[in-house]
C-alpha cells in the first residue's frame, strides 16, 4: 500500500484521530493521496447527530463506484458509526474492507496487515485499555494550532447523547506524557494548543497521583513555553472557582471559555441529565465575568427535546437574551440509537424544532454581531494562522478565539501581532496591523 486519503467527519476529536491515521499511515511509508488514486481511503465517521450519520452514508454510497473501477482499492470505516455499527455496516455496504473503533487506532498497521490476508472483512471495535497511555504519531494538519488529547470518553450519559457509549468510559492521560507533547509542539514551531476532551472539567480523576484540570492548565502554562493555550469541552457542573483562577491568573491560557448549557429550561435540564439549573449555570457566567470581565464565551443549545414546550423554550431565548454569548452551536434534537432520551414521551414535530432553531440563530446572529462591533477600534493581539477564505489577506484569531481578516504582509503566518479591528460582521472581524 502506498497512499492514503481520508475523509473526515464531526468534531475536533475525529480531526485529531485522523491525524493519529495519517501519522501511524506515514510510518508505514505511505503518503497521502487524492481520492482517485489512493490505495486506501479512510472514511472516519461521526454519528452524533443523524444528519451527520446520512452525510457519512452518502459518502460511502459514492465510494461504491470508485471501488468498483478500482477493485484494488481497500475501504476502512472508523470513528464513531464503525463503533455503532461494527459489522453492520457491511449489510449496507458489502464492499467495506475494513471497520475499526476510535479506540482501535493504534491497532491500525496490524488491521491492515490481516486484510491483506483475510479473505472477508476486518472487524476490530474491541478498543484498547491502554489506548490513553499510548502516544500516537500523528502528522497534524496545521502548521501553527495543535489539538493534544488529555482524555478520552465520557461519563456523564447525557440523555441525548451517544458518545459515552461509542467512545466509551471516561480516561485521562498522565499529566507528564500531555506537558511532553505540548513541549515537542513547541520545539516543532506551533504556538497554539487546544487540549480536548469530552469533559475537561473531570480531567484526572481515575490517575494514580491525584491531579485536577486546573493543575494540569498550570503545569503546561509553567513548562512548556506555549504561547496560547486553549481546551474544550467544560462541563458547567463540574466548573469550579479554581478554574475560573487558572483562566484569570495563567498568562498563556486565553480568555475563552465554551460552556455548553444546552437549554435555558430546569424541567428540559433534569430530562437531559445534565445536573445543574438554570440558576446554577447563571452563578457561573456570573462569577466568569466577575473574575475575568472580557472573557469570550460561547455555548451549544439543543432545540426541541423531548417534552420542550413554547415556554420551556422562550426560557432558553430568554437566557440567551440575558447571558449575551459571543457566540453559540444550535441544533435540533437527533434520535440517537441506544439514547436515554429515545424513550421520552412528547417528541417534538421536525417543523417546530425548525422552526425554533431559526429563531434562536436570529437572536444568536445579532447579538455576535453586538459583540463583535465593540471591537472596533481596539487593538487586540492576534495569532496568524493562514490566509482568509476570500484570499488576498491573512488571517489570524485573537485570544478571544475571534476570526479577523487581516491586511499584512504575506510572512507573519505563524506570528503574534497586534492589529487594530477596523471592521467587524457576524462572522469576522477585519484589522490592519498596528507596526
Ligand atoms: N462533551 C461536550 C459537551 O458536553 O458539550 C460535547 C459533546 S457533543 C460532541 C457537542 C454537542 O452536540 C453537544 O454539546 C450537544 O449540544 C450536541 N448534541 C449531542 N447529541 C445531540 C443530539 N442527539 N441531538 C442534537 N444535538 C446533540
Ligand atoms: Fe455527550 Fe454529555 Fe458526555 Fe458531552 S458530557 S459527551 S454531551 S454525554
Amino acid at each position: 500500500m502506498k497512499s492514503f486519503h481520508i475523509i473526515t467527519f464531526g468534531c475536533q476529536m475525529n480531526e485529531h484521530d485522523s491525524e493519529r491515521i495519517a501519522g501511524i499511515l506515514e510510518g508505514l511509508g505511505c503518503a497521502s493521496a487524492n481520492a482517485d488514486c489512493a490505495d486506501i481511503i479512510i472514511l472516519n465517521s461521526c454519528s452524533i447527530r443523524e444528519k451527520a450519520e446520512q452525510k457519512f452514508f452518502s459518502e460511502l454510497g459514492r465510494l461504491k463506484q470508485l471501488k468498483a473501477s478500482r477493485p484494488g482499492l481497500k475501504i476502512a470505516v472508523a470513528g464513531c458509526i464503525a463503533q455503532q455499527e461494527g459489522a453492520h455496516i457491511l449489510s449496507r455496504a458489502p464492499f467495506v474492507d475494513m471497520v475499526f473503533g476510535p479506540s482501535d487506532i493504534a491497532k491500525l498497521a496490524e488491521i491492515i496487515e490481516n486484510t491483506a490476508s483475510s479473505p472477508v472483512p476486518v472487524i476490530d471495535t474491541q478498543g484498547d485499555p491502554e489506548y490513553h497511555l499510548k502516544r500516537l504519531p500523528t502528522v497534524r494538519a496545521d502548521k501553527v494550532k495543535a489539538w493534544v488529547s488529555i482524555m478520552y470518553g465520557c461519563d456523564n450519559f447525557c440523555t441525548y447523547c451517544v458518545v459515552p457509549y461509542l467512545r466509551g468510559r471516561e480516561r485521562s492521560r498522565p499529566p507528564l506524557d500531555i506537558v511532553k507533547e505540548v513541549q515537542d509542539l513547541v520545539q516543532q514551531g506551533y504556538k497554539e494548543v487546544t487540549l480536548l476532551g469530552q469533559n475537561v472539567n473531570s480531567y484526572g480523576s481515575g490517575l494514580e497521583k491525584k491531579i485536577d484540570f486546573p493543575s494540569l492548565l498550570t503545569m503546561v502554562n509553567d513548562n512548556t513555553g506555549m504561547e496560547r493555550i486553549r481546551f474544550v469541552t467544560s462541563h458547567p457542573r463540574d466548573l469550579k472557582e479554581r478554574l475560573i483562577q487558572a483562566i484569570r491568573n495563567l498568562p498563556r491560557v486565553c480568555e475563552c471559555l465554551h460552556l455548553p448549557v444546552q437549554s435555558g429550561a430546569d424541567p428540559i435540564l433534569s430530562a437531559m441529565n445534565r445536573r445543574y439549573t438554570r440558576e446554577d449555570y447563571l452563578c457561573k457566567i456570573k462569577m466568569l465575568r466577575d473574575a475575568v470581565p472580557d472573557i469570550v464565551l460561547t455555548t451549544d443549545i439543543i432545540v426541541g427535546f423531548p417534552g420542550e414546550t413554547e415556554h420551556d423554550f422562550s426560557m432558553t431565548m430568554k437566557l440567551l437574551e440575558e447571558v449575551r454569548f459571543d457566540g453559540i452551536f444550535a441544533f435540533k434534537y437527533s434520535r440517537r440509537p441506544g439514547t436515554a432520551a429515545l424513550r421520552l414521551s412528547g417528541h417534538v414535530p421536525e417543523n417546530v424544532k425548525e422552526g425554533r432553531l431559526t429563531h434562536v440563530l436570529a437572536l444568536q446572529k445579532a447579538i455576535t454581531l453586538e459583540h463583535n462591533k465593540r471591537h472596533i477600534n481596539t487593538v487586540q493581539e492576534i495569532l496568524i494562522d493562514g490566509y482568509s477564505k476570500k484570499g488576498g489577506r491573512l488571517c489570524g484569531r485573537t485570544r478571544g478565539n475571534k476570526v479577523v481578516n487581516i491586511e499584512a504582509p504575506v510572512n507573519r503566518v505563524g506570528h503574534l501581532a497586534n492589529v487594530r479591528i477596523t471592521a467587524a460582521g457576524a462572522n469576522s472581524l477585519a484589522g490592519q496591523l498596528c507596526e
